[in-house]
């Protein structure tokens, strides 16, 4: 997939940067007083250079709190005038946007359940054209790189070149300590693919449990993301959304002051001298896996030929329960997590499964030629 955006570095759209970028405030804009009083708890953390709050409320069932509407904009405009703060809110259609930009929202964001519908953000993208404010764009709902991409690119192709990402965490089935499973590997694909693309975390909405937002915030910082964006709320349990994941700005006071941000390069040549060193043994080890997987391959190989001949099935349940519990426990001797073990032998059943697939194919494709 070839990505080709035009994106201005975040310092140039907040000049003031230095250190992450530290988005903060409520899930929802309440009352204007529950605004105001959140903002001046923010604005004495010096990390935190937005005040985020969402003024409509995406839910996911009719008759809860759908957020304050139009009002709140106007808490807003009050929050930057009396704190100095930025401000950011969720848009979804059309009509939000030109309320915002109205009353002077700095800040634009598309939310996860917005970003699954081309139509909707493609309305946005044609209603900000010719208008330059920053917009960030959050992750769709399912693990849809692709709806991420698409998303990104409606937006610049309407002359959105001040565009970041916030990655939020993705729906599952499956029930995890996250609210929403973080899969980690998306985020870092993206900005694989669009290295130059800002990208911020939102640990709050991948926790759903303020418990979490240290180690989250702190493991999306080590994977060199730009900022988080963080909800905090004065009265956390009495929040009339999300109550469960937000932290008073106090407590986001300390989870920042714990936070380490570490830089991909150190300015030490010693450290450089070890780091080499280290990484050329993983090199190294690196290639004798790789020699390993390739003999692993032939005999895989070997053995798809001899059930072709045979007559034998390519998928063996029985043998395959076999090979994993016994490389977990070898595995687990060597102090290796079973997860990992696990999660690789999957990935070298599915390649063999390929192969031994191949090869009965080639041999349907021989008798009947
Ligand atoms: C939010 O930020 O409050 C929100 C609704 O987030 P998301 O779109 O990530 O669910
Ligand atoms: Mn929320």
């Amino acid at each position: 997939m070839k990505v080709n955006l035009n994106i201005t570095p975040l310092e140039q759209w907040l000049p003031n940067l230095n250190g992450p970028l530290v988005i903060a405030g409520p899930c929802s804009a309440e009352t204007e007083e529950q605004v105001l009083t959140a903002a001046r708890g923010l604005a004495e953390i010096k990390q935190v250079k937005l005040f985020r709050s969402g003024i409509w409320k995406p839910r996911t069932r009719p008759n809860s709190f759908e957020g304050i509407g139009e009002e709140g904009l106007l808490w807003l405009k009050k929050v930057k005038e009396e704190t100095g703060l930025l401000t950011t809110t969720e848009v979804a259609n059309a009509a939000h946007v030109e309320l915002c930009l109205k009353h002077g929202v700095d800040v634009l964001w598309i939310g996860a359940r917005t970003t699954v519908n081309p139509f909707s953000v493609q309305e946005i993208a044609d209603v900000l054209k010719g208008v330059d404010i920053p917009v960030f764009i959050k992750n769709p709902l399912n693990p849809d790189l692709q709806l991420w991409v698409g998303a990104l690119e409606r937006l610049n192709q309407a002359g959105i070149t001040k565009i970041g990402a916030i990655h939020r965490g993705f729906s599952t089935f499956k029930k995890t300590k996250y609210r929403n499973a973080p899969n980690w590997n998306l985020a870092i694909e993206l900005k694989r693919l669009i290295p130059e693309l800002p990208m911020i975390c939102d640990p709050s909405h991948i926790s759903g449990n303020r418990d979490l937002i240290f180690s989250v915030s702190q493991k999306a910082l080590d994977l060199e993301m730009n900022g988080l964006i963080i909800e905090s709320h004065p009265d956390p349990d009495k929040a009339w959304s999300d109550a469960a994941q937000q932290v008073t700005p106090k407590r986001l006071k300390n989870i920042l002051s714990r936070l380490v941000v570490r830089h991909e390069k150190s300015d030490s040549p010693e450290m450089e001298t070890v780091l080499a060193k280290l990484r050329g043994k993983i090199d190294g080890l690196d290639n004798e896996l790789l020699e390993i997987l390739s003999s692993r391959m032939k005999i895989v190989q070997q053995i798809g030929e001899y059930k072709k001949d045979n007559q034998v099935t390519i998928l063996q349940i029985n043998r395959w329960d076999q090979i994993v519990n016994n490389r977990v426990a070898i595995g687990s001797k060597y102090s290796l997590r079973e997860d990992f073990i696990r999660d690789i032998f999957d990935a070298i059943h599915t390649a063999s499964i390929k192969e031994q697939t191949r090869i009965m194919n080639e041999s349907v494709s021989e008798t009947q030629s």
